[in-house]
């Protein structure tokens, strides 16, 4: 077994709060360090708010998990000062191959169009991801920041109150109290946060069985998903096959419902499916081989009181489309400035509701998308089948079948649309950039655009006047001034400005648009930052 499943990332050490009469009371507690637990308290601890996470193992998660990030996360990566690692560990890709049968059907491009930092994806095991953030974890401690990892800390009980949370938490030395002013929780599929509250998690639950197996071999495919339907080495079902770092690949072959699973995944029976697939003399060694099923349900709501659900507690998609562990880190994304800004009593608790109904329309996107994806790879009746077979032969030689082939919409972020922290839009402008939009990156000179709006309120002018500074309700926003002559790339003309002369953006410090007008009028921005923070 990879030696990285058996070494602690955050041994268990004895807390000062094991060792109080009264229980210590923190701003923040994280449960769960996975990767949506861990970005959430790299973000709040970049923002100086104190957070401990706290995590039943002590360990990176076992076996064979996410391993496409997408662009979105990347950019939230850099901010959280990650994305240089990821990038460089990862594998980058942006191109797919889709095949049916034995014939290849046709090519994919996600990033046609150029002028970003990052690429479209990377592809990178989960666990290599955890240990990146735990990294940036101890980066932050030795810069003093107000963060802290508990490894065998199991949370066992949770009481809520009006304006706090009491813990239980279970140890290898025994059992301690802790409170959280909120407590954000990030504990997985199984949520025992979930289940200590009482809380309904409702789906479809997808009766097929796919076979993961990460396999470690020398192999000249190209970094690109290949997607087979119906292939020779796996009649009537799918195939999946994507390159990760280390010279591990990780092969996803559907098995259909009616299996013995212990059977299944027993290496006499998982090599020669391999093999039928990748060649009787290519030579490899099994990493990791699992048996997952899947089902895609979200909760009702992802705020309860002082308990903020993220990440797959709150949701959980079928794997197409890679939207699992992006969603979740985007859901830290959406939470934490506005976290900030309550803790900091310069918002009401009410823009926390927003982080709910952002997220659950985020959910809802993703669970749309990646049940589409499902029904397309694994249709449900013969005539389904027929149909779906037609689209694929016809989508080899005809451009226009081409979009209905599904082998799973990739992960992107979601545009909030009708939010109640948005402006209605008063720019002619493009669609990529209305309100409720992430921002697009954009090539400027030498640099980037993304990391300009990063984890503040600004003012992007383009060709426009407006203030260096605009105020409202003690939060800033500073402003971000290009102009035609110096900075306009293409790029940021198409996704900015579309036919407009100017444009004035009001960002969210996600990165996502609040409004956006052709000229600066006080009032309307003013207003426009109250209803981003919910005072409107
Ligand atoms: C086969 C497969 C492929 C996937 N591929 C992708 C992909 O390519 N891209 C993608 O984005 N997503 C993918 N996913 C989904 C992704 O793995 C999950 O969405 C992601 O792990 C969710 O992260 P999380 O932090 O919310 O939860 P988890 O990673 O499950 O972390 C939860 C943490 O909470 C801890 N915990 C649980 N109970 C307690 C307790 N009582 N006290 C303290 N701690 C506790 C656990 O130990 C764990 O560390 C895939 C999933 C599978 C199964």
């Amino acid at each position: 077994m990879n030696k990285i499943f058996e070494t602690p990332l955050y041994a268990y050490e004895r807390s000062p709060d094991q060792d109080t009469a009264t229980p210590v009371r923190h701003k923040v507690i994280v449960v769960g360090a996975g990767p949506v637990g861990l970005t959430a308290a790299i973000d709040l601890a970049q923002q100086g708010v104190g957070v401990v996470v706290l995590d039943d193992n002590d360990k990176v998660s076992f076996g064979s998990r996410a391993i496409c990030f997408s662009q979105r996360t990347l950019d939230i990566a850099d901010r959280l000062g990650c994305g240089n690692p990821m990038a460089e560990t990862g594998v980058q890709w942006e191109a797919g191959k889709v095949f049916f049968d034995d014939r290849k059907v046709y090519e994919f491009d996600l990033l046609p169009e150029k002028g970003f930092s990052n690429p479209a994806f990377v592809n990178l095991q989960q666990y290599h991801l955890e240990e990146i953030l735990v990294d940036r974890v101890r980066a932050l401690q030795a810069e003093g920041a107000p963060i802290e990892i508990r490894g065998r800390n199991k949370v066992e009980a949770i009481g809520t109150h009006d304006d706090h949370v009491k813990l239980e938490v279970e140890t290898p030395e025994g059992p301690y109290n802790v409170e959280a002013d909120w407590l954000i929780a990030s504990d997985g599929a199984h949520s025992p946060t979930r289940r200590m509250l009482g809380l309904d998690f409702d789906g479809r639950i997808f009766e097929d069985n796919f076979l993961i197996a990460d396999v470690v071999m020398e192999a000249d495919f190209p970094s690109e998903r290949w997607f087979w339907f119906d292939p020779p080495f796996n009649r009537g079902q799918s195939a999946l096959l994507h390159k990760q770092p280390d010279n591990v690949w990780r092969i996803d072959l559907q098995l259909g419902w009616d299996i013995d699973k212990e059977r299944e995944k027993r290496p006499e029976n998982v090599i020669p499916r391999l093999k039928a697939m990748l060649g009787e003399d290519v030579e490899f060694e099994l990493e990791w081989v699992s048996i997952y099923t899947f089902q895609c349900r979200r909760m009702e709501k992802f705020r309860h009181g002082r308990v903020l659900f993220a990440g797959d507690s709150a949701h959980q998609v079928s794997p197409f489309g890679a939207r699992g562990a992006n969603s979740g880190i985007q859901d830290t994304d959406n939470l934490c400035w506005k976290l900030k800004l309550v803790i900091d009593g310069k918002a009401p608790e009410l823009l926390l509701d927003s982080y709910s109904r952002e997220r659950v329309q985020a959910a809802d996107e993703n669970i749309t998308m990646s049940t589409r994806s499902t029904d397309f790879i694994t249709p449900k009746s013969e005539m389904s089948r027929l149909l779906r077979d037609a689209v694929l032969d016809l989508s080899e030689k005809y451009e226009f079948a081409r979009p209905l082939v599904n082998s799973g919409r990739l992960s992107a972020p979601c545009t909030y649309k009708g939010s109640s922290l948005s402006s209605a839009d008063a720019l002619n402008g493009p669609d990529i950039t209305c309100p409720g939009s992430a921002c697009p990156d954009a090539p400027l000179g030498d640099e980037f655009l993304l990391p300009k709006l990063a984890g503040k309120f600004t003012l992007l002018t383009i060709d426009a006047e407006a203030p260096e500074r605009l105020e409202e309700g003690g939060i800033q926003a500073t402003r971000l001034a290009l102009s035609v002559k110096d900075d306009l790339t293409l790029e940021l003309k198409r996704r900015y400005l579309g036919d407009a002369d100017s444009a004035i953006y009001l960002i969210r410090p996600d990165q996502h648009v609040a409004a956006r007008r052709d000229t600066f009028e006080e009032n309307a921005f003013r207003q426009a930052m109250r209803r981003a923070t919910g005072k409107e």
